[in-house]
């Protein structure tokens, strides 16, 4: 029998599930051994709904009882890679492979990671705020964000827990967050549960309930108004519901090919699958008939008992996207959260159109190319015509330009206000569930896709949007960004304490501290506009100046 022994500790149960999945099968494996709790109980356990993920967790946890070695059956080195691939902090855990005495089928091969940090004993004395000194601790170290943390003057330190601003990933944070006590002053740069917003089904699911508590309420207006998402079905889940839906909006329900005739992707309805837990295009494909979905079925075990299946979304894809030169684009925007209880959030004036590379085409023998289909930067780098000096974005303000000549300057105006309260909405969906903390504020990055009837979409919410530049431009865009980031955070105490409508190159969203007077105007649609942030900077530093001298 081929035994390998696993030595971890979860850290957590971060979006990307697949690491849980399969914690939860080398459990499941152990408990055969070692008997409780019974495979119903374990069943129960396993995650197969977005709603149930923290009971699961907390059950998981409790299980485990603190135990950090489990000796386990079947465990693949592929199943290894998958959860490494999930996460790496996710689950930091280190594994040594003793060979059967028998071996008479494939063997995993020995695999082996750091060990594990002990977690940190939260007896650090809490330092009283210095604003003169201010040490930062940064996850990325070769990202604009550590730049930024640098010129600003801020000292670095590595140090667990002694720091007063910390840009981190999220895996940090379901290690450590629960577990320690920050003091007042200590800045951390996600929410506890800022999946609710970001993770691909949690975002529809909060959008469809806050539509339906709307209606309920009678709102009708308003509730029409959250119709900014493309329909959309979690997977395995609501697998029913979407056949039923593709059934009524296929020309043929019975449909294997094609229509007689059809040249277009159009005229059958396409549909785009989207794992959850994956970024950057990975895992994503088009597709037009069930049976597609059949074959990926096969191909994913996709059966409600296997712990291991792949949470998916299926969507409605947008054919009929808004393009220029003939080539379809996503619109990559920020928003800083300040504090969701009560509501202060800003959104940065700049942001950039990500193109593809071809053009886009609606032939469906192109419906498997994905330079045609999605937008994402780390799929167009590898189109054989990618030019990475000049790269494949184009800033949102030349977009806005390019878009006034052609539609003039009230009905582009009228998509921006559209996209500024469709950022707004999607905010306020869910601002009754996430976690409110003091110490906490964080950096989205929002996907949009405008139609060709100026009609903008929500595709996704990133967590941790990259804060890499490929280009001049994009290191110019990304540093004034996250320096206007800390200049909102103020760990210096540098700002006014009225509410203020622009700081650097962020304006207000909504500011539920605001008194009534200085709240936005509903109308205010600054996106795109020209970037004032270095006057603005320059204003706001007056009167520091003024009382100093
Ligand atoms: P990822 O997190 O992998 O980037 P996204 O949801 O952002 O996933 O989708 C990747 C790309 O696929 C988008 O940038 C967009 O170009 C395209 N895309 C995604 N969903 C749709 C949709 N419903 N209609 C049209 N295009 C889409």
């Amino acid at each position: 029998m081929a035994v390998l022994c696993l030595r971890w500790r979860i850290t957590g149960c971060e979006y990307r599930l697949a690491g849980f999945r399969y914690a939860v099968t080398v459990i499941s494996n152990a408990a055969a051994k070692r008997s409780p709790p019974s495979t119903t109980a374990l069943q129960q356990y396993s995650p197969r709904n977005p709603s149930d993920i923290s009971p699961t967790w907390f059950a998981f946890q409790q299980f485990i009882g603190g135990q950090e070695s489990l000796t386990v059956e079947h465990l693949w080195k592929q199943d290894l890679e998958k959860i490494q691939d999930a996460r790496p902090s996710f689950c930091r855990y280190s594994a040594t492979y003793s060979p059967p005495a028998c071996a008479d089928r494939k063997l995993p091969t020995p695999y082996t990671r750091s060990p594990q940090r002990p977690p940190p004993a939260n007896k650090m004395a809490l330092r009283a705020p210095n604003k003169n000194l201010i040490r930062f601790r940064c996850f990325w170290k070769t990202t604009v964000i550590f730049e930024v943390l640098k010129n600003r003057g801020w000292t670095e330190t590595n140090s667990e827990l002694d720091w007063d601003f910390f840009w981190s990933d999220v895996g940090w944070m379901y290690e450590f967050f629960d577990h320690i006590h920050l003091a007042d002053h200590q800045r951390f740069n996600h929410f506890r549960n800022y999946y609710e917003l970001t993770r691909k089904d949690l975002l529809i699911k909060n959008l469809k309930r806050m539509k339906k508590t709307l209606e309920r309420d009678g709102q009708t207006v308003e509730a029409g108004k959250y119709n900014f998402f493309p329909q959309t079905y979690a997977l395995p889940a609501e697998y029913g519901l979407f056949v039923e839906e593709f059934k009524r909006m296929s020309p043929d329900p019975k449909l294997t090919k094609l229509p007689k005739g059809a040249k277009s992707l159009q005229e059958v309805g396409v549909w785009i699958m989207k794992p959850v837990g994956k970024a950057r295009g990975r895992g994503i494909f088009l597709f037009t008939r069930l049976s597609q979905i059949s074959e990926w079925k096969k191909d994913h075990r996709w059966k409600i008992e296997n712990p291991q299946v792949e949470n998916y979304i299926v969507q409605r894809y947008i054919d009929n996207p808004y393009l220029i030169g003939g080539k379809k684009f996503d619109l990559r925007l920020y928003v800083c959260v300040l504090s969701y209880a009560p509501l202060k959030a800003y959104v940065y004036r700049s942001g950039f159109a990500r193109f593809t590379i071809a053009h886009f085409t609606v032939k469906k023998e192109d419906i498997v190319n994905n330079l045609v289909h999605l937008t994402n930067f780390s799929i167009q780098k590898h189109a054989p015509t990618f030019k990475s000096k000049t790269g494949t974005k184009w800033s949102l303000h030349s977009l806005k330009m390019h878009m006034i000549s052609k539609h003039g300057e009230q009905e582009v105006n009228a998509l921006f206000h559209k996209i500024h309260m469709l950022i707004l909405r999607s905010l306020l969906a869910v601002q009754n569930v996430i976690i409110q903390d003091k110490h906490c504020f964080e950096l989205y990055g929002y996907d949009i896709l405008v139609d060709d009837t100026l009609k903008p979409w929500i595709l996704e919410v990133n967590a941790s949007p990259s804060l890499a530049a490929d280009t001049p431009v994009d290191h110019e865009l990304k540093y004034g960004m996250l320096d206007d980031v800390l200049t909102l955070v103020d760990m210096e105490h540098k700002l006014p304490p009225q509410s203020l409508t622009q700081v650097g190159g962020f304006d207000v969203l909504i500011d539920q501290t605001a008194p009534p007077a200085a709240k936005p105007p509903q109308q205010s649609h600054l996106l795109g506009c020209y970037n004032d942030r270095l006057e603005n900077l320059k204003e706001l530093r007056k009167p520091a100046r003024q009382s100093t001298a």
